[in-house]
């Protein structure tokens, strides 16, 4: 991609893409752009990005199309916007671009409540979607990455995961029909409102976590399901990583199935409950698991919350704590979710390893030894029941420690020994692409490049990202 015209007469950049979509609507000024050209990768981490950027934010499929089609023809590069949350700095625009903002397609199209599905432009953000389905319908949507300021386009871009994985699956469970405008200019629909579909290839599928490498998803129709009445929040508290993890299969076999099971390190719950000016319930044992359970009536909730004590007691569990009002639930979730914000500053990089369920307790050994080799204190968060942990790589004050590198390489390595993968949620946007060839052979990355290069033959849109 030459980039010539943005580079050297970017006003013309600017004056057509005006013509599409509105002299309100386009800008290069570098204090409006600023906002756009980062996403919420760890700052010493993310790539540098370029400044010779447009900002465009078009207000329907149709002007994207003709968006793409100008770049096509002036060899432009164009890097799709969500809501800017992702965290492998996928959105970053590291060469000459035009930045597309998908915030103006912001509408819900329809709640179909007979048929379990609601459509919406995928500007949505995650925080809207719950909003209108709180006050529109008895009907839920499950998925939910940490920040709210996800749009849903963002979200099946990324194939996002989140806590409540266990009991519904990821986005891509959950995706059924699709509006996309092609890297060329072409606006197809995939899928439809439908529960059985075989007809030729998925090419729905393959859309969805293709980090806008293979289009831009214009609208999308997501399956909804019917809310559980009665939830209940417990922490159960242990002296070994190796207990809690081993008692989560055990939980699972008896067929108890959580929203979520969440993992963290102490440290992790005490630096975050200081930070948001209160305390961690438990203060017994060093690690705790998290759940969260939403049954259909108040004798199953308190069974399996009874069960999943007794359960956790076989495994040494040291105590435990069941919320029982909405506040302590809300409370004790609150402080799960801010376990990353307060060591933001602090961390070189939070890995998004997974490994299978009943290979954490190895794979947590091997951090221990790796924390004790280069003498990190990597601290771990993570999604337990889906053997999705992050681990925080902790900075050299401030910096990137010398080893980096070589530490991340040999925790990749650690996963991938349990047939585990770099990356299980997050994507591999920028900051993970180079450890590809640790997970693929060249013949299957040549497979992808390939797919790629059909959808994209001039190689506009997402630069950098997933390969080279
Ligand atoms: C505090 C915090 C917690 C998080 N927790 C989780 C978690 O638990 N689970 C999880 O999975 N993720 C998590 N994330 C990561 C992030 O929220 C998700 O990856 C989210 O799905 C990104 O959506 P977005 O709209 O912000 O996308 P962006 O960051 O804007 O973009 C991400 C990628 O998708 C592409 N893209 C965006 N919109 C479109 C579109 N309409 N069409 C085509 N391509 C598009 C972009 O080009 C980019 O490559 C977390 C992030 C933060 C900051």
């Amino acid at each position: 991609m030459k980039n010539e015209l943005l580079k050297n007469e970017p006003y013309k950049v600017v004056e057509s893409l005006k013509k599409i979509s509105g002299d309100d609507w386009v800008t290069n000024d570098l204090s409006q752009i600023q906002g756009y050209l980062y996403d919420e990768t760890e700052p010493l981490l993310r790539p540098e990005a370029s400044k010779d950027c447009v900002v465009v934010k078009p207000g329907s499929p149709e002007e994207i199309s003709k968006i793409l089609e100008y770049a096509n023809e002036e060899e432009i590069s164009v890097i799709t916007r969500g809501g800017g949350t992702g965290v492998v700095g996928g959105a970053i625009p590291t060469t000459a671009s035009i930045i597309l903002s998908l915030e103006r397609l912001n509408k819900v199209v329809e709640l179909d409540e007979k048929n379990l599905m609601i459509t919406v432009e995928a500007g949505v953000t995650l925080a809207d979607l719950l909003e209108v389905l709180n006050n529109q319908s008895e009907l839920f949507f499950p998925v939910h990455p940490g920040d709210e300021g996800a749009q849903v386009g963002g979200m099946v871009a990324t194939n996002a995961g989140g806590t409540k994985a266990v009991k519904h699956g990821i986005m891509r469970n959950h995706v059924k029909a699709l509006e996309v405008v092609l890297p060329t200019g072409k606006i197809v629909n995939l899928g439809g409102k439908l529960l059985k579909n075989n007809m030729g290839y998925d090419l729905l599928h393959m859309m969805i976590g293709s980090e806008g490498t293979l289009g831009i998803i214009t609208k999308v129709t997501l399956r909804l399901y019917a809310k559980s009445k009665y939830s209940g929040t417990l922490i159960i508290s242990f002296n070994s990583q190796q207990d809690a993890c081993n008692a989560v299969p055990a939980i699972l076999q008896d067929g108890i199935t959580p929203l979520a099971v969440e993992y963290m390190d102490r440290d992790i719950s005490n630096t975050s409950a200081k930070d948001l000016g209160t305390t961690w319930p438990a203060s017994k044992g060093s690690v705790d698991l998290l759940f969260i359970l939403e049954e259909n009536n108040e004798d199953e909730l308190y069974g399996n919350s009874e069960k999943i004590v007794e359960i956790c007691e076989k495994y040494n569990a040291v105590d435990s704590i069941i919320a029982e009002t909405p506040k302590e639930q809300r409370h004790i979730l609150e402080i799960r979710s801010n376990g990353y914000t307060p060591y933001r500053d602090n961390i070189s990089d939070a890995l998004d390893v997974a490994v299978p369920p009943a290979d954490v307790p190895q794979y947590f050994n091997d951090i221990k030894e790796l924390s004790l080799k280069y003498n990190n204190h990597i601290l771990s968060l993570g999604h337990i029941a889906d053997g999705n942990i992050h681990n925080f790589i902790m900075s050299d004050n401030g910096k990137l420690p010398s080893y980096y590198e070589e530490l991340k390489e040999e925790i990749y390595k650690a996963a991938i020994k349990y047939g585990g993968t770099v990356t299980a949620e997050h994507g591999t946007g920028k900051t993970r692409k180079k450890h590809m060839n640790l997970q693929f052979t060249d013949d299957e990355i040549n497979i992808m490049r390939g797919i790629r290069a059909v959808f994209d033959p001039n190689k506009i849109l997402n630069q950098g990202d997933i390969f080279d």
